[in-house]
């Protein structure tokens, strides 16, 4: 990749990191420009790592001193990183404001993940995730997305380039829906990053009524996080499912299959001591899972400051495995990666400047 190109940063400007290749059709549409000059310049911003406008060659030189009057090609910045003795990167990214979110780097022996995130802090309390516990400030532009898988890129260099990508940092991607879709189609479209369909996931605690928009625009992986068999408990765990409880989410999950390249749902269950880590538990996901074709992957629990929440002992999440595995789930343990940086599933927390005041909700109620 050539140099970043600094443009002046102005508000006004338009950045071009928002669009798809869809969108860009759209705004050169919209000047008069034929479909193919948003390839032209998907190809030079992805592929050829040139964002200065007057370096496009085969762009008219009116049309390029448009763009440069009006748009900008900008991506947001790493600005700390810590690296874990395992590898693990995670990088703190400058999202202005005050703002700031985590996105985390896993490399493995045939392939690199990068953890992205997709709004500064999360609107949804799931009460062992502390991510919540930061509150929410807003959405990220379809630009700070993608900016994330280039920043990554461009700090690792060729031979760490990401290979997988899985939307699972802070937030909640679907409660994001029109600025995280273009992304995705960044991240599998082929002059941008290529990526396959299997390796791009998305994560969601079961936004349902999204779930259905998204089987109608895009296919990629999907995540869900399902953490309780039973509604009484994840009601408790992932409140959402207070407003769509497991018939409805899983009614959902089976239509996107239909079209998923996958034609399965990865399910997350985070092991929590004496809540939801019983044989009958066990048992009981198995048979809500039972026409869903599905992977279920447990993670322990990583704890974080003032949690009640303590991880399942290993013999405890190795006897949960077995069960849901002996009957036909393929069931994997994930490695924690990344603990000894606070890398770990649900302990990114980015610097959210609250507007949902829920820190004070929390100091009310003793909770802090
Ligand atoms: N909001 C989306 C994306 C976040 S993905 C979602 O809920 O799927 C992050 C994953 O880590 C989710 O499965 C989440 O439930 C899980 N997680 C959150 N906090 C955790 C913790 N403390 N320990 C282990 N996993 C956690």
């Amino acid at each position: 990749m050539k140099s970043f190109v600094t443009v002046l940063v102005n508000k006004e400007k338009i950045n071009l990191l928002n669009f798809d290749r869809k969108g860009l059709q759209a705004f050169f549409a919209e000047m008069g420009e034929k479909p193919f000059r948003a390839t032209q310049m998907i190809k030079w911003i992805y592929q050829e790592g040139e964002w200065d406008f007057d370096q496009m060659t085969n762009i008219s030189k009116p049309l390029r001193a448009y763009l440069k009057e009006n748009c900008c090609i900008i991506a947001p910045e790493i600005i700390l990183e810590q690296v874990a003795s395992d590898g693990t990167r995670k990088w703190v990214i400058e999202m202005g404001g005050g703002n700031k979110v985590e996105a985390v780097y896993i490399p493995e022996d045939n392939r690199a993940t990068l953890c992205v995130s997709s709004q500064v802090g999360c609107a949804l309390a799931c009460t062992f995730c502390s991510t919540a516990q930061q509150g929410f400030n807003r959405n990220l532009t379809t630009a700070e997305i993608i900016g994330q898988l280039i920043a990554a890129n461009h700090r690792v260099g060729e031979q760490g380039r990401v290979t997988n990508v899985v939307m699972m940092g802070m937030g909640e991607p679907l409660l994001n829906f029109d600025n995280v879709v273009p992304a995705m189609n960044l991240m599998t479209e082929d002059f941008a990053f290529g990526l396959s369909k299997r390796r791009v996931t998305i994560s969601t605690s079961g936004v349902v009524p999204a779930m259905y928009r998204l089987q109608e625009v895009c296919d990629i992986s999907m995540a869900v996080s399902l953490h309780a068999p039973t509604d009484a408990v994840r009601d408790i765990l992932v409140p959402i499912n207070q407003k769509y409880p497991l018939k409805e989410l899983m009614a959902a999950c089976k239509k996107y299959i239909e079209n998923s390249p996958r034609g399965f749902i990865t399910f997350e269950y985070v092991m929590l001591e004496g809540i939801n880590d019983s044989e009958a538990d066990a048992r009981a996901l198995v048979k809500l899972l039972k026409d869903v074709p599905s992977k279920m992957n447990l993670i322990p629990f990583n704890p974080f400051p003032n949690t009640d929440y303590k991880c399942s002992s290993r013999r405890v999440i190795e006897r949960f495995r077995d069960i849901v595995h002996h009957a036909g789930i393929v069931t994997t343990i994930r490695k924690t990666r990344g603990e000894d940086i606070d890398a770990a599933c649900g302990q990114l927390v980015g610097k959210v400047k609250d507007k949902s005041r829920r820190m004070e909700r929390l100091q009310k109620m003793g909770l802090t």
